[in-house]
This record gives structure tokens, sequence and C-alpha cells, in this order.
């Protein structure tokens, strides 16, 4: 990554995985293992079951909290479902949205991507936005149509200065939770394809200075040549992020890279 204009993000997602006593215990051996990190934010997004108690875990360390989702809505009728007001209320952070598994299981489209970014950004939160092609279409050699298309509906009439605000993950489908990981170039190279297409859509300043990661079975042993990637500025991280130890080998791979 170019450490001259952005600080890379690693950001746990824990999907639906912890109880409360097993999140808490997960954080507390986290906490000091990177407590002498400098360059790297750390994010953990939890369930909403968690959040109480990973915030008041984390508290006044250099740990962030995240959820995994929110709605577009400030309140109202809409059974099961958090907004981002709640959220922000509680001191969370940042918030995964447009997640493959939210698309594929729960029918989300760019359009409710859209609009949960917007409402984040109104709540103060920090979105992580989930962009990424299934295998069939890289088989179809359409990944960057697939990428400029999320990228576009996405962040559709979101301004330059909350654009900074946002985090893009990069997620291959067909990486995603199966031990299949993107190489370091194809990495690369869709992230440079996402940073092109904001400098088209924005400017070549505000591309410069937003967070791109990778995210798809990145572990303690692929990570360090990921973010040696000069577009790679972390990770998004699932299985791994469920182990303290793996977890910190990835903060430290960016931290030191
Ligand atoms: C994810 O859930 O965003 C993810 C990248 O999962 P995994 O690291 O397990 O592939």
């Amino acid at each position: 990554m170019n450490k001259n204009v952005r600080k890379a993000v690693i950001a746990g997602n824990w999907k639906m995985n912890k109880t409360r006593p097993e999140a808490k215990a997960l954080l507390e051996e986290l906490k000091p293992m990177v407590a002498d990190i400098k360059n790297v934010e750390v994010v953990a997004c939890v369930p909403f079951t968690n959040l109480e108690t990973a915030l008041a875990v984390t508290e006044g360390t250099n740990i962030k909290i995240g959820a995994e989702n929110c709605h577009f809505e400030k309140s109202g009728a809409f059974t099961g479902e958090i907004s981002a007001d709640m959220l922000a209320e509680m001191g969370v952070e940042y918030v995964v949205l447009g997640h493959s598994e939210r698309r594929q299981y729960f029918a989300e489209t760019d359009e409710t991507v859209n609009k949960r970014t917007i409402a984040a950004l109104a709540a103060g939160l920090k979105p992580i936005v989930c962009v990424g092609e299934l295998l069939w279409e890289r088989e179809c050699n359409i990944t960057e149509e697939v990428i400029a298309r999320q990228i576009k509906l996405d962040f559709f009439g979101i301004s330059a200065d909350d654009l900074k605000k946002c985090i893009i993950a990069y997620e291959p489908v067909w990486a995603i939770g199966t031990g299949k990981t993107a190489t370091a170039d194809q990495a690369e190279e869709v992230c440079a394809f996402i940073r092109a297409t904001l400098a088209k859509l924005y400017s070549a300043e505000v591309a410069e200075a937003v967070t791109i990661q990778y995210g798809g079975s990145m572990n303690a042993a692929n990570a360090a040549e990921l973010v040696s990637k000069t577009n790679v500025d972390g990770g998004l991280i699932g299985g791994a992020s469920l182990k303290a130890a793996d977890f910190t080998t990835i903060i430290n791979a960016a931290e030191n890279g």
C-alpha cells in the first residue's frame, strides 16, 4: 500500500460466530497482542448481540468495533432490523455493508447497499462496503464491468468528502470462506481498477485517499504478500479473525509491510 497517503485497515468480520463470553475471551486475548500496533487501524466487526460486550472490553484500546450490517431507515416498522443511529449511539465506529453473504442469502442489492451506505454516513459511521465478482463472472471475463457497476451504484450520490470516510473491500465471491485466495497480483489488479474507477468518478486525489481492502481467505500465511501490493490497503478477514494469533499475524504483516 501507499503508506504516504493511506493507513492500512485490518478488519475482522466475525459473521454469525461467538457468544458473548466467547467474544469477550477473544478480544481479551487480542488486546495485548496488538497493543503496540501504530500504523494499522484494527477493527473487529461483530454480531449485534456482541457489540455492547466488545465495546466495553476494548474501551481505551486501539481496537475499534464495527457491526456487520445496518438498515437504511432511521426507525420504524422494520422488524428485526437495526438502524445506523442505534449503532452510532452505542459507540460503534464501523459497519460492513453489502457483504456477498448479505447479497446472496438476504437479497440485498446495489440499491439497498447504496441506501445503507448513505444512512451509515449520515449517522457518523464508517462504512466498509464490499464489492466482488462471482466465479462465473470472472470466467466470462467481465470482472471489471461487474466491479465498475457496483462502485457506481453503491456510491451513487455520495460526495467526495463522504467517500473518503468509506472503506471499499474487494472480495471476490469465489474466494470468501472457500480457502481459495486471489493471488496477490489478481487482488492488486482489481484494487487498482477500483481506484482508477474512483478517479474517473471523483478525482485522482480522492481516489488516492480511499482505503481499499482485499478480502477472501486472507490468512496468516498469505497476508504479507497481499498487503505488500500498492493498492491493497489492508484486509477484511473472516475465518482467520476468529483466532487471535492468526489475526495478529495478519495485523503485523500490514504493520511491518
Ligand atoms: C469475509 O467474510 O469477508 C471473508 C473474507 O471471509 P474469509 O476470510 O473467511 O474468506
